[in-house]
């Protein structure tokens, strides 16, 4: 059976195009995540919500976007409440959430909840994230959490490098002549001095003369060819391996 069309549908029957106007079809608030309802906490748990509680009633531990939400909480104007924000039981949730105070061991022992124990056994950083996301919220919480997880002692002792492996140092070749083998390097970005503000230094392997050749931060591979060719090749003829860790 084919679907309706302007031609088959009914003079009396309206298309449909505003049906939704005005309509919510989930409000806000049940869209809450209630994690913790029903859920009886016990342990460490059960101290980090009692001192989360305590804090919560410690304005000084809270922050500014916490207080403006009690106070929006705490308006006899029911119009400008906000629905991200409730007081459940004395603990202030955002979106759901629990919102931890301002107090770094107690977001250290939340964190150390779900990343240092043996049931979650040290995941990762985003792993880590989304088990602390499951119940609680403070504002950086995404910062506070990476920097936690890169720093555990244990995480950094054990878990494997993911890139691959870095490469050997080769050692030079026994040099027999003089200006054969040269190594370059530049200093760069130096306060600007007649034109210049960088230094091109060239230096024979085996008598261990230099030269410094006066050039700008700014000049681009094909100048600092040039300048190589007029002030060292000049003088010491074709040579056989440069040595440099950078470009111009
Ligand atoms: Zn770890």
């Amino acid at each position: 059976m084919g679907k309706p069309d302007a031609l088959s549908r009914r003079a009396d029957h309206r298309n449909g195009a505003s049906d939704n106007e005005n309509i919510v079809l989930l409000r806000l608030e049940f869209l809450a995540v209630r994690v913790l309802e029903g859920v009886e906490r016990t342990g460490v748990e059960q101290k980090i919500l009692s001192d989360t509680h305590k804090g919560n009633q410690n304005g000084d531990q809270e922050e500014p976007i916490a207080k403006a939400a009690r106070e929006l909480w705490s308006s006899t104007n029911k119009a400008v409440h906000s629905l991200e924000w409730l007081n459940i039981d004395g603990l202030l949730r955002f979106r759901g959430k629990i919102y931890v105070p301002q107090s770094p061991d107690l977001r250290r022992q939340i964190v150390a909840l779900c990343h240092d124990t043996q049931i979650v056994g040290h995941p990762g950083c985003w792993k880590t994230l989304e088990l602390v996301s499951q119940d609680y919220w403070w504002p950086q919480m995404s910062r506070y959490n990476g920097q936690y997880v890169s720093t555990c002692d244990l995480c950094l002792q054990t878990k494997p490098w993911r890139h691959s492996p870095i490469g050997e140092l080769q050692p030079l070749s026994v040099l027999d002549a003089r200006w054969d083998t040269l190594s370059v390097d530049f200093v760069v970005k130096l306060p600007e001095s007649s034109g210049h503000d960088a230094v091109m230094t060239v230096v024979d392997a085996i008598s261990k003369r230099v030269h410094f050749i006066l050039m700008h931060t700014m000049v681009i591979a094909e100048g600092a060819a040039q300048l190589f060719l007029h002030y060292v090749w000049k003088l010491h003829g074709l040579l056989k391996h440069v040595v440099s860790n950078r470009g111009p």
